[in-house]
């Protein structure tokens, strides 16, 4: 299928992305936005869409997910679509145009502006084969709603923030909560790691270090039980279970951007103060680029957005100017009458 051409497209709907097309409609410019994720919010929704943030500013604090929402609203009120199930698999040009492609649909557009964080992401897979099967059946590597959780017997697999992160907030709501990790390090916030370790001191939580999943037992359908084996002595220990959840982090894949001409460093876009990457029309924003003292941060994905749609506004409509005024004192909010 292919689209209207748009004079603004946003490659990833993460928070930088979802800003970047508010401040789109804010200009007077069409856009729009194109994630592979069934859901917008980048990083938020995928990775921790129930745990608070306390630096976006204006918020004490705020749930990730709570914050796509508002970001979503504060978009949509410029009628601008986000394109979801959209996996860009490539970029062309045409006649001072570009056309970005997915694996089903067209996106032409005058102008871009990438925000697709850390690439196309997806969950890093448990390596055992056992344990292939039953994804989407037991195993879950997102949690999107604790609640799910609740009265069940639950396997935490991992030693980072994600599984210190879970084993913490679904305490209270499991039934039971057993954390198994490959070593005795942990790469989890210190408070978080000390506050788990008190209640496996306390008996709440069961902590399996130097385990890995060996086996799964079930009853047709559903299962019931795992076998984990310590890694030195190779003795078994099985243990009850409903769910599994692995939390192993993520593996991205920047895939197609990295051969579209832009000048990268580590698998980052390198930008100007002005959000350009070196390719006319082209801009960045957001985890995705670089620049010296780069933050990756929600707080600073905004600010980059609004300079890249800024610049990105100017560059289609030479007349527009790059400074946009204050939204305050705009028509476009019914605060002016020009
Ligand atoms: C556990 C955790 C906690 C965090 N806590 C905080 C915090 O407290 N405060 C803070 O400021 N930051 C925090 N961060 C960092 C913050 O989430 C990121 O800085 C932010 O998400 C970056 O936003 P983004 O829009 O640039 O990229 P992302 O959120 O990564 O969104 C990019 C989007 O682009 C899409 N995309 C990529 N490639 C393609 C493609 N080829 N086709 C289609 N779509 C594509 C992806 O699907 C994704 O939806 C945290 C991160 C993690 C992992």
């Amino acid at each position: 299928m292919e689209h209207e051409i748009k004079d603004v497209t946003i490659l990833g709907a993460g928070p930088t992305g979802l800003f970047g097309l508010f401040y789109c409609g804010m200009r007077g410019a069409s856009a729009q936005v194109i994630d592979a994720l069934s859901q917008s919010g980048g990083q938020l929704t995928a990775l921790y869409p129930e745990k608070y943030i306390f630096d976006v500013a204006g918020f004490s604090k705020i749930l990730a997910k709570d914050l796509v929402r508002s970001l979503e609203t504060q978009a949509a009120q410029f009628g601008e679509p986000v394109h979801l199930n959209q996996h860009v698999t490539a970029l062309e040009e045409h006649d001072g145009h570009f056309v970005l492609v997915t694996e089903t649909d067209r996106f032409p557009t005058r102008s871009l502006v990438l925000a697709a964080g850390i690439g196309a992401f997806s969950p890093r897979r448990l390596p055992q084969a056992v344990a292939e099967p039953w994804y989407g059946k037991g195993i879950q590597d997102r949690v999107l709603d604790p609640e799910q959780y609740r009265g069940k017997r639950v396997i935490i697999i991992g030693g980072g923030d994600s599984a210190f992160d879970w084993a913490q907030q679904l305490r209270g709501i499991a039934e039971s909560i057993s954390l198994v990790h490959r070593s005795d390090r942990f790469r989890a916030h210190a408070s978080t790691v000390a506050d788990v370790l008190a209640s496996v001191d306390s008996g709440s939580t069961r902590l399996f270090t130097f385990h890995e999943l060996h086996d799964i037992h079930s009853d047709g359908d559903y299962f019931h039980s795992v076998t984990l084996r310590h890694m030195k002595s190779k003795e078994l220990a099985q243990v009850q279970c409903d769910v599994i959840l692995p939390m192993l982090g993520f593996v991205s894949d920047l895939g197609a951007l990295t051969e579209w001409g832009l000048r990268l460093e580590n698998d980052e876009i390198v930008v100007d103060s002005q959000m350009e990457t070196g390719r006319a029309g082209i801009y960045s924003a957001g985890d995705i680029c670089t620049y010296p003292g780069k933050l990756k941060l929600i707080a600073t994905g905004f600010a980059e957005a609004a300079t890249a749609v800024n610049q990105a506004v100017h560059w289609v409509y030479p007349d527009k100017k790059v400074a946009p005024g204050h939204s305050s004192n705009m028509a476009v909010f019914g605060q002016k009458d020009d």
